[in-house]
């Protein structure tokens, strides 16, 4: 196997499946983490390791990496792309639902983290790719916990790239816009869903995974003293 590991979270749909494809048709080999294995089997990737791994499990996340790293050598990209997004208006909310996104988006970003970053500083290479979002810029209705968890992204992003920047170990944010998936699926309060919906018609659609996709491999093929430090993405209709 000439090409290292990529470890990709959230890998069971939307932009981490569609990087796990663009990634295997690059060579690499791949472990896929996400809870639903049978759509990251389905996928049917060569040379890739696919296990049922909930983010928030932080020793599941590690024994599955080092699975695969027996198998496939040490892991050089991580995509560290799982979370949720439960838009709603905040009075209103559940506060289980600021939990759920605050446990998957910041404390799972950590859980992936750990176990590639010492490996990478000891061999002094490794690509971190930060999933964070246009939420991660700035403040939009109804997404406040949700940009609370990406301002986060961002924050930790920034502070590690500084930490590895020595080590010549590179850390990439990307930070879209309207991407089509199953990201808005899980939406319970139905104002907040219906006035996204009304948004996403007016800018004429959200644009494709493979898009951005594509911009985390071109990215990542970058050489290795070449940092792209952040990819921010968005429908070319989306304004704000
Ligand atoms: P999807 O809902 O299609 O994908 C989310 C992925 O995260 C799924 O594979 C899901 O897998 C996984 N995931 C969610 N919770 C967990 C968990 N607890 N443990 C492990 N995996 C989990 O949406 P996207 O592809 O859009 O989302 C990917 C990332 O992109 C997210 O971080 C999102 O915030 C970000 N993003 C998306 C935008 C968009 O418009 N689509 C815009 C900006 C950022 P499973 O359910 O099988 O566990």
């Amino acid at each position: 196997m000439d090409k290292p590991l990529v470890v990709i979270t959230g890998a069971s749909s939307g932009i981490g499946e569609a990087t796990a494809r663009a990634f295997a048709k690059a060579g690499h080999p791949l472990l896929l983490l996400a809870r639903r294995l049978a759509r990251m089997e389905a996928m049917d990737i060569p040379n890739s390791l696919c296990r049922k791994v909930d983010v928030r499990d932080r020793d599941a996340i590690e024994a599955a990496i080092r699975d695969a790293e027996s198998q496939y050598g040490p892991t050089d990209c991580l995509l560290n792309n799982a979370g949720i997004a439960r838009l709603a208006d905040i009075g209103a909310q559940s506060p289980n639902e600021w939990d759920e996104m605050i446990d998957i988006n910041t404390k799972g970003v950590m859980n992936a983290l750990h176990p590639v970053m010492g490996g990478m500083k000891d061999r002094r290479h490794g690509t971190i790719v930060m999933m964070s979002s246009i939420a991660g810029r700035k403040v939009y209705p109804d997404h406040t916990v949700y940009c609370g968890t990406k301002y986060f992204v961002h924050a930790v992003s920034e502070s590690i790239r500084g930490y590895l920047a020595p080590y010549d170990v590179r850390v990439i944010v990307i930070s879209p816009g309207i991407i089509e998936t199953e990201v808005l699926d899980h939406v319970t309060d139905p104002n907040t869903l219906k006035n996204y919906k009304d948004n996403k018609v007016r800018i004429g659609g959200g644009i494709s995974a493979d898009h951005v996709a594509d911009m985390i491999l071109f990215a990542y093929q970058m050489p290795q003293n070449v940092l792209i430090q952040e990819m921010c993405v968005t429908p070319t209709r989306q304004e704000h």
